[in-house]
Parts: C-alpha cells; structure tokens; sequence
C-alpha cells in the first residue's frame, strides 16, 4: 500500500476508528505511521508477584490458577481470577468487560502488565494488559518496550498499536529513504525505515535514540531549509552599505545624560562593526525589558546619519512611536539632526509636508508605525532600518521597510526572552545581541500576588506612593462590561470608581484600545508629564512604554494574562530610581494559576520566567511555536534538542552553500519535498 493511502483503507479501520482517528488528525497510513509515541513503558522487566510495588505498573509473568468467574456490584460486571508465579499470587480483575471470562485458560501463562492494588484485603491487578506466552516462547521475546500514544478517551493503545504495526507492515515498500545518503554517512542517522520501525516499537534504548535522533533530525532540516526558502531573498551575506566611522560619535555619548553600561557597549560595538562593514548588516538585538534598546537605536541613527545617510525606526504602536520620537528628537536636536514623526494619526497636510522634507533628506530620521512601509513613502537615502519590538511585526513588515532602500542595515530590537535553540531556527540567519545587563541602580520589582480582600490597603498604599510624588498603572483585563465577563474587572467602569469613591484627591484617567489615537496620545503625554497621577488601562500600554517616574502597577484580574504579558506590563515600572511594585490581584484558586502568579513574585528574570512557564504548561504562549509562526513540530522538542539542531544548522547551511540556494542537483528531491511540506499559506501568513 501507498502512505498516502486513506486510513480507512486499512483492514479493521470501519467508518466509528476512521473518525476518531480523523480526530487526532489521521487521515492517510503515512500521518499514522508519523502518529509518534508520547511516550514508552519498559515492560521488558518482569516483577515477582510479591515484589511488586504498589499503585504502580508492574510486569509480571503468572499463571492462571482459577477459573475466571463473573459477579456483579449493581450493573457492573466483574470478571476475576488468581494467577500465580514462584514468588506468590493476586487477583487478575476487570470491571465491565464480562468477554474477558473467555480469553484466559486455566493453566496456560501470560505476561500482564498493569497497577497493583490492594483492594477488599486482596492484591489484584486491574485492567491488566496481557499477552499469552506459549511453551516454545520466552517471556523477553513477548515483554517490550511499549509505546504510549496521544489519543482520545475512546481510542485504546492497543489499537493504535496495532493499525501502526499494520501500517508499517503494508507500506513498507514505500518507506524510502529521503536524505542523501552523504548526510546519512556523515551525521551517522540510521535509514528512515528503520528509523520508524524503531521509534514506535523499539528493539532496545540504543536503537531508540537512533531512530529518534534521526527523525528529529530530519523534523528541523525540513523546517530549516523551509524557512531558507521562504527568506532567500535576504538569507544570502549580502554587500551593502559600508557606513563612515564617526568621530563624533564620541561626544554624542558624552552628551546622554547617562552613561552606557557595560553591554551597551558591548552591543554598540557590534553594531559599529557590523556598519562599517561592507556586508549589509542583520542583526537582532535582544534584551530585557528596561535594560536600555533605544539609546542603541539611537547611536546606530546617529552614525548612519553622520556618514550622509537616513535611519527609519518603527515601532508597533502610536504610544511607542511618539514615545521614540521624543527621545530622538531631544538627543538629535543639539547636533543639528531632524527628526520626523509618521503615524496614522498624522493629518494629510502634516504627511505631505513631512513626506517632502523625507525625500530632500532634510529629515535624516523617520520614526513612526505601519504607516512607515506604505508606498508613497520614500526615503531616498535609506540607510539604516530599526524596528522596536520585533514580534509585533511580521517578516514581510520588516522587509518592506528595507526595501525603500538599497540594501540598508537592518536592526530589530525585542524583549522576548527567545531560549537559543529557538532563535537559531527563527533568527537563523540573523546576528544576535544580547543586552544582559540593567542600567545601574535599579532596584528590583517587588511583586506581590494577592486576592481581592486586599483592596483597601492597596489603595491606601498607592495614596502613600503617590503622595510622595510617584505615579500609578491599574491593568484590567477588559475595557467596559460585557455580558459574560461581568466577573472581571473594566476599564471604564473600575476608573469611574476609583475617581469618585477611592482616589477623588488624585487624577485618574483611562486609556484603552478602542480609543481615538489622538485621545489616547493625550493622555499618555499628560502621563509622562506628571499631571495624571493614576493611569487605568488596558494592555496598551504592554509594549515599550516610559514613563520612570510611575513605580506601581497594580493588575486586576492577573489570571486573565499570559506570563509573557504580566512580566511585560510589570516591565512599565522600576525603569527609574525609586522602588518599584507590581501587585498582582486575583482570586483564582486554580493550582496552575497560583503557581504562574508566584513566578512572578520569585522572578524578575523574563529567561527564568519563560522557563518556568514552559515546564509548567508545556511550550505556551512564550515559547510557542506558534505564536513565533513556526509550523507544531510532531517529534523534534526545539528546547531540548538543540544538540540536533546545531547540527542540522551546519547542516543546511552547507546545502544551502554547496547547492547554491538549493538549486542543485543533490537535494532537488528534498527541496521538493520540503516545499509540499510547507504549508505554503499558513506559513506564509505567519511569516
Ligand atoms: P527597553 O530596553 O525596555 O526598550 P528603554 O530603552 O526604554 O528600555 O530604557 C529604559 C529606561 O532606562 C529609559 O528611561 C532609558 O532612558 C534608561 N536607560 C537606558 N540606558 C541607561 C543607562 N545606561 N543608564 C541609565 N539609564 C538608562
Ligand atoms: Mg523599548
């Protein structure tokens, strides 16, 4: 048979296993055969009855010395009898299965793998899995290393089991090696045949980790050279704009009013040398938040602009971008540089004039959101490309910018904290910077995870701060009452409240989404300037905002947010001298909520936070593979195997090289397969 054969073409797949199976997204025998185990039971080890742990899985090898007999406890039916092996006894029992009366003989041995319990003052072993070991057969020829698999409630493991060996059985003329053979040799993988055998019913461990390591390995080449295919356009070192040295650059850091810490500097240099080489720059500089990416940005601009050229920066939101603009202007504006500002709340007449004075280059530096890429904006002398918060934008965004140029420098700058083995596939053919290093005299955050019964004194807390000078965040989860969430709390209707009942002394305003840009640039000036002391808001103001002088985020109903997002919002404060908090309300009672809540008070570290999050619920919202527009991985683990991975980048690299973008002869077949395999559009759009 065919792999791609329909599932129900397989003997004993009827219309009821073909839609369950559909369920876990088995449509043809080859997404069967690539149904890989969760996980594996050792049954190989065989328990003496009376050594057998337990309330654990044991395997033991006994012989039925009691006729199986029938009772039944109200509508349950029991199936029961004794089996025995040198050591002692218990009692084989199933509940609710009266056939299994007829599939044990007296006297014959079995190998049942199941939980011991103590159960009536008898030791029995429920719901065992069994298997009859004849007289010519050995207990280890028959006791294995067993495959568990995803799967729903109504879908055994032993008839997934079985439609795999069936699978692999019928197709297995069709299961043919897909890497070349120099990769094979080199890499030392096993074919992909025995590869697939192996990984559902693994001979040994030895002979598990092969397979395994070999179709991990060719899980991430795929995505590999997937993602060099869809970014040929700029994967290639490319020649581009060689940028002056500057000597001025000196007395522009002079002139900050701080001095860079030590990775700053660290970073700078990197940059510096990447600008003034003749290779277009490519570069992605991570760091935490409140660890000082825009004065980078600002410095890069600066030297770009002193050699004659423009700088762009953009940014996700209207908030961001006026925040950027402000501090540019305000560094630039004693050297002579002009800055601009382009957003979509800019009027037609402003953009017109600001447009013209782009394209004479008498604004060396554009700053502004999406409205950046649109077409009738053209930036003659673009020569350095910067983009804030990097998530926030797709590839195809980034690339449009820098297409307004002739191959200009690239920087994207990110607080997501991405663990290596992701960048590597993501960023693959992107230079990394890290910023590892909070400017001097920051204290920690002090968070603090509370329920709602501890209103009172936090708001008499925030008086206090307030009094002496401090502004205040309040983060609520939506922005007016709807029908099903009158549980939570609202933007609009929580100010109304805190106005006039709590904090009637102090101003209170809102920001939300739904707001007019110019509204909401209002009142994030009147913030920054001081003249709002307290801000309520939706995640607006989640990326990317300044204002050192707020030290109190309070977040209502904190359960409603993602990790990534709590310790972004928590980000707003402690950016400045004065001791910060973030108090985080909720009264969930939910284990796993609980635990994500107390991350956060143990750790202000955003790499130990996404960690934590990952064990906890799996690869989530921070380290999803989704959310970073990569395809689900269906065996390779992008943390856990980043010794493959390593590889496999040199790996691609080397096809990439040898094969001139893949053009070549040697992986033609794979290239092919690697384009059926990307889900073009999804993928796409992703991208
Ligand atoms: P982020 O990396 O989150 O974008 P910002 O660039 O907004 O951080 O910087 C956060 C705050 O720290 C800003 O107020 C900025 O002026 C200040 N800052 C940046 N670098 C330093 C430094 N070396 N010393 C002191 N303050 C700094
Ligand atoms: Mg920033």
């Amino acid at each position: 048979m065919s792999l791609s054969a329909a599932i129900n073409e397989l003997k004993g797949v009827g219309p009821q296993v073909a839609s369950k199976l559909h369920k876990l997204g088995i449509f043809t025998l080859k997404d069967m055969i690539e149904h890989y185990p969760k996980e594996y039971e050792d049954r190989r080890q065989i328990t003496p009855i009376n050594e057998c742990e337990r309330d654990e899985p044991n395997s033991i090898l006994a012989t039925v010395v009691s006729s199986p007999t029938v009772t039944r406890k109200g509508n349950l039916i029991i199936v029961s009898f004794r089996v025995k092996d040198q050591s002692g006894g218990l009692y084989i029992t199933f509940y609710g299965q009266a056939y299994m009366k007829n599939q044990f003989t007296l006297g014959e041995t079995y190998l049942f793998y199941g939980t011991v319990k103590y159960k009536y003052g008898k030791i029995e072993m429920e719901s065992p899995e069994y298997q009859r070991v004849t007289k010519g057969q050995t207990a280890q020829s028959v006791a294995k290393i067993t495959p568990i698999y995803p799967s729903t409630a109504k879908l055994s493991q032993k008839v997934i089991r079985t439609l795999i060996a069936n699978s692999l059985e019928k197709c297995e003329g069709d299961l043919r090696e897909n890497l070349p053979n120099f990769i094979l040799k080199q890499y030392g993988l096993i074919s992909k045949k025995e590869a697939l055998q192996n990984i559902h019913f693994p001979k040994d461990n030895q002979i598990f980790f092969e397979a395994r390591k070999r179709l991990v390995f060719e899980e991430l080449l795929m995505l590999q050279l997937s993602l060099y295919l869809l970014k040929s356009d700029f994967a290639k070192r490319t020649e581009g704009i060689t940028h002056k040295k500057s000597e001025g650059l000196g007395e522009f850091i002079k002139a900050l009013p701080f001095a860079l810490t030590g990775a700053q500097k660290r970073v700078l240099k990197e940059i510096l040398k990447d600008m003034e080489s003749k290779w277009a720059m490519n570069r992605l500089v991570q760091g935490d938040v409140g660890s000082g990416k825009t004065v980078i940005a600002a410095l890069a601009l600066y030297l770009a602009v002193q050699g004659g050229y423009q700088g762009a920066l953009m940014a996700p939101t209207e908030v961001l971008a006026i925040q950027h603009f402000m501090f540019l202007e305000k560094l630039m504006m004693p050297f002579g540089i002009q800055v601009g500002l382009l957003t979509g709340s800019t009027t037609k007449k402003q953009k017109e004039l600001l447009l013209e004075k782009v394209k004479s280059s008498e604004i060396q530096i554009l700053v502004g959101t999406h409205a950046l890429i649109e077409d009738n904006v053209e930036i003659p002398q673009l020569g350095l490309v910067i983009t804030d918060e990097q998530h926030r934008f797709g590839v195809r965004q980034r690339l449009k910018l820098s297409e307004k140029g002739q191959m200009p420098d690239v920087m994207v700058m990110t607080a997501t904290p991405i663990p290596r083995t992701l960048a590597l596939i993501l960023y693959g053919d992107m230079d990394i910077s890290i910023i590892d290093e909070l400017p001097p005299g920051r204290q920690p955050i002090k968070t603090n995870a509370v329920d709602s019964a501890y209103h009172p004194r936090i708001y008499q807390f925030i008086t206090r701060h307030i009094q002496e000078g401090r502004q205040c965040y309040v983060i609520c989860p939506m922005v007016e009452e709807s029908e099903n969430s009158s549980d939570l709390r609202n933007v609009v209707d929580y100010t109304a409240y805190l106005k006039e009942q709590v904090f009637p002394q102090f101003q209170v305003a809102y920001l939300h989404g739904k707001m007019k840009p110019k509204e909401k640039n209002e009142i994030m000036a009147r913030f920054s300037k001081g003249d709002i002391q307290i801000l309520v808001s939706t995640t607006v103001v989640e990326v990317g905002v300044n204002v050192p002088n707020a030290t109190i985020m309070l977040i209502e109903n904190a359960e409603r947010f993602g990790l990534a997002q709590l310790h972004q919002l928590r980000g707003r404060v402690g950016r400045g001298e004065h001791q910060s908090y973030c108090i985080l309300v909720s009264d969930s009672k939910n284990k796993v909520t609980r635990k994500r809540l107390k991350i956060m008070e143990e750790s202000t570290d955003g790499f130990v936070i996404a960690e934590t999050d990952l064990k906890l619920r799996g690869p989530g919202e921070f380290f999803g593979t989704r959310q970073h527009g990569l395809p689900e991985m269906k065996i390779a683990n992008l943390y856990t195997d980043a010794k493959i991975l390593k590889e496999v980048q040199v790996c691609a690299a080397r096809l990439r090289e040898e094969d001139s973008l893949m053009g070549g002869a040697t992986v033609q077949a794979l290239v092919q397969e690697v384009k059926e395999r990307i889900m073009e559009e999804e993928l796409h759009h992703a991208l």
